[in-house]
């Protein structure tokens, strides 16, 4: 029953058309979900506080759309057979583009603004009470600044910001991730985290100075 709502979802979403299952009302909480294995972490270690979970994919940083589609079909296979509440937003690079142009170096915090924002319009477009985001899984990102900002966008909105850590599974369930077959990516997701992937110099640089 899910399953369907959200693969209805899909299907408005990526044909531009905002998609909304009014059912999802009271006692939920948003969680902005970047991948299937982060959102595995995430059904380990976030404590939603008695409320529904509804996963928000929303990934406009993610290139190409070949690695776009790799993991949005992790992501809709483990909601399957979870039977989540999901939701897929409509494939927008090009606002991810302008978010972070001229800004390279500090990419990140805008990438992290740009999700958080739309998944927490989102939350209050569909009546929901409290957001959080799969990217407090991940060792490689920056959970202080992903607090700040994710506080920020939830306060603006009358929304409860959740706070959570994952980091001390996220080997552990990423292996399980990969037992099961589940595609898991090598890079963060936008096309300089790619670069640094095979760039070491780039790398050490990126570590100093931004990006994960
Ligand atoms: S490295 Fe990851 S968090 Fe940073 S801008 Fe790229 S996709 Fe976004």
């Amino acid at each position: 029953m899910e399953a369907a709502a959200g693969e209805r979802a899909t299907a408005l979403a990526e044909s531009g058309v905002k998609r909304g299952d009014r059912r999802m009302a009271e006692r939920r909480l948003l969680l902005d979900t970047c991948c299937g294995p982060c959102a595995m972490v995430a059904r380990e270690c976030l404590d939603a506080g008695g409320r529904t979970v509804h996963y928000l994919f929303y990934n406009p940083n993610v290139h190409p759309y070949r690695e776009y589609r790799m993991r949005l079909e992790a992501f809709e296979t483990l909601m399957r057979d979870a039977g989540a509440e999901y939701t897929v937003l409509a494939y927008e690079p090009e606002e991810w583009l302008r978010a972070v142009a001229y800004r390279e170096e500090s990419r990140c915090e805008f990438c992290y603004r740009l999700r958080l924002r739309r998944a927490a319009d989102f939350a209050l477009e569909e009546g929901m009470e409290a957001l959080s985001t799969t990217l407090f899984a991940s060792p490689y990102q920056d959970h202080e600044l992903l607090q700040l900002l994710g506080s920020s966008v939830a306060r603006s909105r009358g929304l409860e910001f959740v706070v959570w850590d994952g980091r001390e599974v996220y080997r552990e369930v990423l292996m399980l991730a990969r037992d099961r077959g589940m595609y898991t990516q090598p890079y963060c997701g936008c096309l300089f985290s790619e670069r640094e992937r095979y760039d070491r110099t780039l790398r050490e640089r990126m570590k100093d100075g931004g990006g994960r």
